[in-house]
């Protein structure tokens, strides 16, 4: 791989400030989903060898708990700048092992830096309160201090910037934290490390472990030091982190699946729509948890939108994201690649038409045609299921009341999008949407300065903006009498 800075492309664990292998020697192999070619190999880290770096991590948070806010604040804003030098490196690592677009690569590092430099400026916001006590000579102060250590666990679609979101702002607060992320894209996460050793973090205050997902994800939920659990990723492994989680009583936070909604009201301004259906349904190869994947379009615009969104969606170049004008790249493996070929035939035996794409891409692989379906049943698959690809079902709807019944009829809540000009609905349809997220005339609603976070099986927990900071704080009441 052509670096300009080689030191990024890093083949082992980091851990209490050095690089390790694991003592078993044994290591993981790691593709590259547009030509299947083997990149390189990680560590298979133990449950022992896990075990062993929470300790370290709890001696450091003993140490980092006590630094001052600007003090955290200085090594975030270094580390921030440094990801912002190295971002054409960190965007090729990353279109290697995880397969999206170069530019798309560029933004999700840039998007991850934005996170690192919010919480580097919030680091000095974490207020206390005063409270009024009813009582004579008494008096009511609350403070908020860090919750400890914190075990982190991560997605292959998003392989830097949920490393980042979480981190800094456990960091921020004076959490130290232990980061096992996706088998599939780890070297986006160990080249984050190295500029965050770079940056000066104090050694054991940021760690990054790779191997079985069981069994490091085990220790990390039911090892009594770790105090918080932040995880990214399916709904399935989160219920199972919950239950390991319980063991300990530990603080969570859940960013799982979704099964965005996608909402196109008669009084829209259609090429928006447009617009706004191809931001937020064919990012990622459509693998993004706030992909829209149930588009509901009112019946008097259906065939209008349907033909303009179709000609869009014929314009997309698909290939290996290292090459130029590329805008969609392969799916990240094989089964996910089943799971699109699934949905798609049985929306089609379900009624479906398809008007474009439909069928797995010429370039062979892990690649899929960008596809548009009209005419869904509500009773197909994918309807019901996340597709995690680059599908676009379309509904036709004719009342309000009935596309929002449509919109909730599932177990997720994560994010929702809808187009409109009429000041009333929109005010009703945000209110009535069950989701964490509601994106109004807008395709990308995912930035630093928001709470990220979803509602039902979507998870618990916001990150980003300042209520990112609280799933990092416990509150602490002090009670003082004698006055
Ligand atoms: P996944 O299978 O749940 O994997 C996510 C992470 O969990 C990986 O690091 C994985 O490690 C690890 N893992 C798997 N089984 C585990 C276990 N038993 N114990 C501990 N850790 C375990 O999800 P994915 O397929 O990578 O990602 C796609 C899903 O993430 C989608 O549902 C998507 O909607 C969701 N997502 C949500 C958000 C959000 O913010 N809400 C953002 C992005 C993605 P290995 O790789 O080693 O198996």
């Amino acid at each position: 791989m052509e670096l300009n800075n080689k030191s990024l492309f890093r083949q082992e664990c980091f851990v209490n400030g050095n690089w390790v292998k694991s003592h078993t020697e044994k290591t993981l192999d790691v593709n590259n989903p547009a030509t299947q070619e083997i990149i390189g190999k990680v560590p298979n880290f133990t449950a022992q060898e896990t075990k062993s770096v929470i300790e370290n991590a709890n001696t450091a948070f003993e140490t980092w708990k006590n630094t001052t806010a600007k003090e955290r604040s200085v090594i975030l804003k270094k580390w921030c700048d440094l990801i912002i030098e190295n971002v054409d490196d960190l965007a090729k690592i990353m279109t290697l092992e995880q397969g999206k677009p170069l530019a798309e690569s560029k933004g999700e590092i840039l998007m991850g830096a934005s996170y690192i430099e919010f919480y580097a400026e919030e680091a000095k916001r974490v207020y206390g309160d005063v409270i009024p006590d009813p009582r004579p000579g008494k008096r009511i102060v609350i403070i908020k201090q860090p919750v400890g250590v914190v075990g982190a666990i991560t997605p292959w679609n998003f392989p830097s910037s949920m490393i980042t979101r979480k981190c800094a702002a456990a960091l921020a607060v004076g959490c130290t934290t232990i980061v096992k992320p996706a088998s599939q894209t780890p070297y986006s996460a160990l080249a984050v490390a190295e500029l965050a050793n770079q940056a000066g973090f104090p050694k054991g205050v940021f760690n990054i472990i790779t191997g079985s997902a069981k069994e490091i994800g085990k220790e990390l939920t039911e090892n009594p030091i770790v105090r918080k659990i932040s995880f990214t990723g399916s709904t399935e492994v989160g219920k199972i982190l919950l239950q390991q989680s319980a063991s300990t009583v530990k603080k969570v936070s859940m960013e799982l699946g979704g099964h965005a909604p996608f909402i196109v009201f008669d009084d829209a301004d259609l090429d928006e729509a447009v617009l706004g259906a191809m931001q937020s349904k064919f990012r990622n190869s459509g693998q993004t948890c706030i992909c829209s994947n149930r588009i509901f379009v009112h019946e008097n615009i259906y065939d209008e939108f349907l033909k303009k969104f179709t000609d869009e969606v014929s314009k997309i170049k698909v290939g290996n994201g290292l090459e130029s004008g590329i805008v969609s790249g392969p799916l990240i493996d094989k089964s996910s690649l089943e799971k699109v070929i699934d949905h798609v035939q049985d929306a089609v035996n379900t009624g479906a038409k398809i008007a474009i794409g439909g069928d797995i891409h010429s370039l062979g692989g892990n690649f899929y045609q960008p596809t548009v379906l009209s005419n869904v049943s509500t009773k197909a698959k994918i309807t019901f299921e996340e597709t995690f690809g680059p599908v676009a079902p379309l509904y036709k709807f004719s009342s309000d009341e009935e596309v929002i019944k449509l919109a909730n009829d599932t177990p997720y809540g994560l994010a929702s999008y809808f187009y409109s000009r009429d000041i009333g609905r929109i005010w009703n349809v945000a209110e009535a949407l069950e989701y964490g997220i509601v994106s109004i005339n807008n395709g990308l609603p995912t930035i630093a300065e928001v709470p990220f976070g979803g509602v039902k099986e979507s998870g618990m927990g916001r990150e980003g903006s300042r209520y990112g900071l609280d799933d990092y704080l416990t509150i602490k009441y002090i009670s003082m009498g004698g006055i």
